[in-house]
Parts: structure tokens; sequence; C-alpha cells
């Protein structure tokens, strides 16, 4: 049987909640499909921070790379300082196994409720691909004078063709396979140098793909084209920042937090790649069952995608999606069902759909 090593961060608050629940999920798919998954836990975040630390050592990274694939769950403890984490652990791994490209699907299934009037399943169905290594993400910069009246900071931004041209050939390929429409969106009008770049990056990659039409929306009219017309987008292609901020927003027009997956892409297969919901660890609600999985359901169901198992990547997309349209609330008390319950159910669920 095909066999794939899956290595799990299960990670902080309702990391390991949701994280469990996808694999119950996953699980079902492989065993429905025929192969299986050979899961190792692997200890990191805050809690291993806080009782060591240590955020991340070579041998860890070592370990992680003879998996096939990373699932994580979600990093994150209002006890660590902000940056820690999200740079010495996340940003590091993203470095670390060249993970340039960054998947976030933006779809409302059909009976989730939008809290975007006019919002619906017909017309909500695009996908983010965010550069993922460099631009204003690669930390490098100064703080002179901190503290004082004199203080100037300087945060340089990176970008590359190589990285460009990976995540743009990326969303051409993905377009293509769907309604063939790749949007960039950019700051190129004040960001010329950064801008410019990515436009001729654009217009290069376009060339090799005559049927897929191409784009241009600034990232400031995005934040409204997206939640009110989102009909109009098919794959948009953006960088490090800007794919931060407009996902985000993606995540709400699709119903919430709770919903929203995203996968961190080796394009070249040189190291594995990381499947994550795009939530935290959500230490409000951390143990109190309310963390809706299905973010982490979706995130596995990239993650089987990404191991080429598309069979098994629709089945547990589709499980998660039936079961969602069955929940009174997509969060908290209201969901009528808790964290746990959801993953059996998603599970079950992966047998039953066409
Ligand atoms: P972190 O610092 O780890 O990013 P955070 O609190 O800043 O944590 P999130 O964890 O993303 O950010 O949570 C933001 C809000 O969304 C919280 O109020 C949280 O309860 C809610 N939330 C996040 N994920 C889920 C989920 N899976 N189900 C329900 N609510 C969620
Ligand atoms: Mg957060």
């Amino acid at each position: 049987m095909r066999t794939y090593r899956l290595a799990v961060v299960k990670g902080d608050g309702i990391g390991p909640e949701v994280t469990e629940a996808a694999l119950r999920g996953m699980h079902a798919a492989a065993r429905r499909c025929g192969f299986s998954l050979d899961t190792a836990d692997v200890d990191l975040g805050a809690e291993r921070y806080l009782r060591t630390g240590e955020v991340l050592d070579e041998g860890t990274v070592s370990a992680l790379r003879t998996h096939d694939a990373v699932l994580l769950g979600a990093v994150g403890d209002p006890r660590v300082p902000p940056g820690i984490l999200e740079r010495g652990l996340i940003v590091a791994l993203r470095v670390a196994f060249a993970q340039s490209v960054n998947i976030r699907p933006v779809r409302l299934y059909p009976g989730v409720q939008s809290p975007i009037r006019g919002v619906t399943a017909q017309n909500c169905d695009l996908v983010v691909i965010r550069e993922n290594t460099e631009g204003l993400y690669t930390g490098g910069g100064t703080l002179a004078h901190a503290g004082t009246p004199h203080a100037v900071a300087v945060q340089n931004s990176l970008t590359t063709v190589a990285a460009t041209t990976d995540t743009v050939e990326f969303a051409f390929r993905l377009a293509q396979e769907r309604r063939r429409r790749v949007t960039l969106c950019h700051k190129t009008n004040i960001l010329m140098h950064a801008g410019q770049l990515w436009q001729e990056v654009v217009d290069q990659v376009a060339l090799r793909y005559p049927e897929v039409e191409h784009d241009y929306v600034h990232a400031d009219a995005m934040c409204q084209h997206l939640p009110l017309d989102p009909g109009r987008f098919d794959v948009v292609v953006t960088d490090n920042l800007f794919g931060d901020i407009i996902s985000d927003l993606g995540a709400t027009v699709q119903g919430g937090l709770g919903l929203a997956a995203s996968a961190n892409y080796n394009v070249a297969g040189s190291a594995p790649s990381m499947y994550e919901p795009v939530h935290g660890s959500a230490p409000d609600i951390a143990g109190k069952g309310w963390a809706n999985p299905a973010a982490a359901a979706l995130s596995a169901a990239l993650c089987l995608a990404g191991l080429g198992e598309r069979e098994a990547a629709l089945c547990l997309e589709a499980a998660t999606a039936s079961v969602l349209a069955e929940l009174p609330s997509l969060a908290g008390p209201g969901m009528g069902s808790d964290t746990a319950a959801l993953g059996e159910r998603i599970a079950a669920r992966v047998m039953d759909v066409d």
C-alpha cells in the first residue's frame, strides 16, 4: 500500500484540537482511496519554547525534512513575545524548506453564510497565491535611536525574479486548470521597483500561457473589490505582505477564520510542503471545544492534493463542506457540536460523499 510520511505539528491553543479532528478526516480519506499515512508528532510551538527556551533547532528541521509533508495546527501564546514564533518558527520553516508559494483558497461553500451581503457560493471561488519568503518579511533593516524623539526605522523589502517567477508560474498553471484568469495585486504606482519587477514577470510568464487572461488591481482597490465582487477573480497573485492581508480579508468573505485553509508549497519538491489553517492558536477559545475544525480539515485536503492524492483530497473537501452546511453557526457554542465530534462527523462523511 502507498504510504506517506506526515510530520504533525499540533502546536498550541486550539492547534491540537483542530489538528486531531482534521487527521481523522484525512485517515478516513486515505482508507477510502487505498493508501495510508504514517504520522509523527513533532513538538514545536509556544509550549516547547516556554518549557525549554528553544524555538527551532537544526535536528528538528532535519527530521521534518525527511517527511513527505508537514501538517501544522497553530502556534502562539500570549506569554510569548510577538515575533518569536512567527519569525523564528513559521517564517524560518517556510524559508528552510523553500516554500516559496502560499496557496489560500477563498471559497464560499453552499449552505455557508458569508457576512458580506451578495456573496454566494456561485460568485465566490478564487485562490490567492502569495509569494511566501520575500518582500518585507525578510526582516532586514535597522531601528536607530530607538525610544528617542529621533528614532528612525528602516525595514527592507527584497524581491527576486526567481521567487517571483516561481509564484507567478504557479498562479498561471493553476489558472489554466480553473477559469483562466490571473490578477496581479500590488501597488506598482508607489512601490515602483518591486512593482515593475512583478509586472515584468507576469508579462513574461503570460507569454507561455496564451489561453490565460491577466489583469492588474492595486492592493488597496482589492480591499474593495474582493468583498463586493469576488466573482471577478479566479487566481490572484501577490507579494508576501499584500497576500497576508488580502487573504485574511478573503477568510472573512468566505465565512470566517474557522473555514480558511492554506498551503506553503515547495514547488521544486526539494523539501516538504507545509499545510496549516489560516487562523492562529485562538487562546480565547482553547480547550472549550468551540473551534471549527474546517480550516484544518480543508488544509489537510490541500495536503492530500499536494501528495498527489487528488481523489482523497476531493473527498475530504466535499465531506467538510457537507458537514459545514449543517452547522447552525460557524464557531463557538452555537456550532451545535464540539470540535472532536465534528472531526468524527467529517471522517464518517468521507465514506459517504460521491
Ligand atoms: P495567534 O496569535 O496565534 O495568531 P490570535 O488570537 O491572534 O492568535 P486567531 O487565533 O487567528 O488569532 O483568532 C482570531 C479570532 O478568531 C479569535 O477570537 C478566535 O477565537 C477566532 N477563531 C480563530 N480560529 C477559529 C476557529 N477555528 N474556530 C472558531 N473561531 C476561531
Ligand atoms: Mg493572529
